[in-house]
């Protein structure tokens, strides 16, 4: 019988996103920011910490657990983590969230562990945009590499940032794309999280017009329960195509009534909310000699229980500024 994880809204914590690292190898314009100071190795959680945590929430009645970063395959020895993770908890649902760029070598091991779902970031099919958004020529990397996950059998979701001005113009490229490929191509809204990451209300290229441009290029059909089986994304077969086309709204349409998710920092907080800077430091009571774990799972029960629905921060979010300081690349997506 599981302890559950709900909270005064009645949520009940079942997916939990853990931060390997606040390191990345690409310097998108919109998610790392300039200068940006780097966490000591000394206080990001060591790979048999995060396996406690792990064990702990799957206690709690998590059901799947994803990676992410910064980019988690810059952490040395990643691959053999997430395998590792896989054959200690084989009921848990693990994937990741990468840049793609470093996947390569990996990704035929990663499938034989019964890895199989890998979410893609991808924001343009321009290689030259690609080299300005991320400040790396490595487009053609990364196309190579999400055709080696399809090969090996992995399920590949590719996720875009939608953002007015840079790729509100490549809808048919992205549909093409997903009707050439066995691929989810989710288009998510851009949003005001971190600061100085040029976001305006006037950037986010809205869920609604994306789905409304899209219908009049090719015909959409509604994938029945896709909400039940896609988390926050709504989903869409493309006629004759070999892909679907997917959207998440966190701006225009939240999803906080149904929201499942916790995330870990790599430095070992608990956030509780995307959109709030609240975060419950778990790492000094994990190292602790005395406290350890009885007490991080206390910590991670009131923590639980607080957690805000983003939606009204970011209905109080002040002109100008992100809805919260924290930068993406830190926190994850
Ligand atoms: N490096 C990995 C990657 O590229 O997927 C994992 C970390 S990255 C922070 C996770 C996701 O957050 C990426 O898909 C990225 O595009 C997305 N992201 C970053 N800033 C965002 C924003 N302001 N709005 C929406 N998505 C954002």
């Amino acid at each position: 019988m599981h302890k559950s994880l709900e909270d005064t809204h009645g949520r009940k914590a079942s997916y939990m996103r853990v931060s390997v690292t606040d390191r990345c190898n690409m310097h998108c314009t919109y998610c790392a920011g300039e200068g940006c100071d780097f966490i000591p190795h000394s206080n990001i959680l060591r790979y048999e910490e995060i396996l406690d945590l792990i064990g702990m929430a799957v206690d709690f009645g998590v059901e799947k657990i994803r990676f992410t970063g910064g980019e988690p395959f810059v952490r040395k020895g990643f691959a053999d983590f997430m395998i590792s993770a896989a054959a200690r908890f084989p009921k848990v649902d693990l994937c990741v969230t990468t840049n793609a760029t470093l996947i390569g070598d990996y990704v035929e091991r990663l499938a034989q562990a019964g890895i199989r779902r890998v979410n893609i970031s991808l924001d343009t099919l321009d290689p030259d945009k690609f080299t300005r958004i991320t400040g790396h020529d490595l487009y053609s990397t990364v196309r190579a590499n999400i055709d080696r996950c399809l090969d090996a059998g992995m399920n590949v979701k590719v996720n875009a940032v939608a953002m007015k001005g840079v790729n509100d113009n490549e809808l048919p490229g992205f549909i093409k794309f997903a009707t050439t490929h066995s691929v989810d191509m989710r288009f998510i809204e851009f949003m005001p999280v971190g600061l100085d990451t040029g976001w305006k209300d006037d950037t986010v290229w809205r869920a609604e017009d994306i789905l409304a441009q899209a219908r009049e290029l090719t015909e959409l059909i509604p994938v029945k329960g896709s909400e039940k089986q896609h988390g926050p994304a709504r989903m869409f077969t493309i006629s004759g195509g070999k892909g679907r086309i997917g959207l998440i709204s966190p701006y225009t349409n939240h999803f906080c009534a149904t929201c499942n998710r916790l995330r870990i920092t790599s430095d070992g907080s608990l956030r509780t909310c995307l959109f709030s800077d609240k975060v419950y430091r778990l790492r000094p009571a994990l190292r602790h000699p005395k406290l350890g774990l009885p007490t991080v799972e206390r910590i991670i029960r009131v923590a639980s229980k607080r957690k805000p629905m983003g939606y009204e921060l970011l209905a109080h979010m002040p002109a100008g500024q992100g809805v919260c300081h924290t930068r993406m690349a830190s926190i994850g997506g």
